[in-house]
């Protein structure tokens, strides 16, 4: 029987500060054979391909280079992190429009090397930026998909593992919405070695009153990249380990359940919005939305969420997200 071997190539678009700590994560975790880079200033794509294949020899074996929009075909996986950062004096919503029109370009000169590949979105607002790359497409919703808050609940995890001096490999902990400011912490699906965070804090003892402190860490997730821009300008190092994370769901076909920004189509009683959910994640993008039964407070959080999120895409205007 012939064996079918399938190159695993990613294409990442945008050579900044995020696009190159990705690449530089991606091509250590041996999970890609090919990683193709490409940025609209070719001279900084250029330097980012000269500086990580110096590192070859210390790294599994992989082949990278300076990308073309014709590798889009052979792809598996294309990362978008292209875009502009907010400018002071800028409001979120040129912010938005300048990124949109990016994102539409791109997936413009995707649509034309007919890829069969999965879109993962990383440009911010991210959850907007899915839905405009999604509509632009016109393609299966699982295939274009956002970061979402895997990088928040990563943070949620951290947080709470350090706080309950736990390793953060037995905390599981998910913020669910958007990558903003009105996303939440779902602490009805987090747990400490199994045990639901409301049964495991009372037990452990270690602060005195923990709801307070539960809710000081949810804060302290929510405001995590203000902190980080404002110390150093811009958050790439985990933002890059949470994409490589959602890489080997993708390229491995792992089924993981991670919470990328999906459409959703009813589920949790929403449709229409991008957001973050718990999604199982495989070669296809998403396979299928976790919906299960939140409490009451949680359910409202995220038809907030999705309320703020439809706001700003009818602020942009959805009519010109369609594909063209
Ligand atoms: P950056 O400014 O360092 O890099 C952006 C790159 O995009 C630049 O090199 C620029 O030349 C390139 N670019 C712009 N338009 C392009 C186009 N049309 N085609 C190809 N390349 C283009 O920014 P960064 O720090 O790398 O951040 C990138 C994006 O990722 C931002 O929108 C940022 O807000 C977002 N981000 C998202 C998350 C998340 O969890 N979703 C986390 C951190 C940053």
């Amino acid at each position: 029987m012939a064996l079918s071997i399938t190159r695993r190539k990613v294409v990442v678009v945008g050579a900044g500060a995020v696009g190159a700590t990705y690449c530089y994560a991606l091509a250590q975790s041996g999970l890609a054979d090919e990683i193709a880079l490409i940025d609209k200033n070719d001279k900084l794509a250029q330097g980012q391909v000269l500086d990580l294949v110096h590192g070859q020899p210390f790294i599994p074996s992989v082949n990278i280079h300076l990308g073309h929009p014709s590798d889009y075909s052979d792809a598996q996986l294309i990362v978008i992190t292209a875009g502009a950062a907010q400018h002071p004096g800028e409001t979120r919503l040129q912010l938005l429009q300048k990124n949109a029109a990016v994102v539409s370009g791109i997936v413009d000169e995707i649509l034309e090397q007919n890829s069969y590949a999965v879109i993962l979105i990383v440009t911010n607002p991210v959850d907007v930026m899915t839905y405009v790359a999604l509509k632009r497409s016109g393609w299966n919703k699982g295939r274009v998909i956002g970061s979402g808050t895997v990088l928040d609940s990563a943070r949620l995890r951290h947080l709470i593992g350090d706080h309950c001096g736990i390793d953060v490999h037995n905390v599981h902990g998910y913020v669910l919405g958007e990558h903003g400011d009105s996303q939440f912490a779902a602490w009805s699906m987090s747990n400490v070695a199994g045990i639901r965070i409301d049964e495991y804090c009372p037990m452990c003892g270690r602060c005195a009153n923990w709801p307070e402190e539960l809710n000081r860490i949810e804060q302290e997730v929510r405001h995590s990249a203000y902190h980080i821009i404002d110390y150093k300008g811009s958050t790439y190092f985990a933002v890059g380990l949470a994409l490589v994370r959602i890489t080997a769901a993708i390229l491995r076909g792992q089924n993981s359940v991670l919470t990328v920004s999906t459409m959703l189509d009813g589920e949790f009683g929403l449709r229409d919005v991008c957001l973050s959910a718990p999604c199982i994640v495989s070669s296809n993008g998403v396979e299928r939305i976790v919906e299960h039964r939140l409490p009451e407070n949680e359910q409202q959080a995220l038809f907030s969420s999705a309320t703020f999120l439809k706001q700003a895409l009818a602020l942009y205007g959805t009519n010109e997200t369609g594909p063209q």
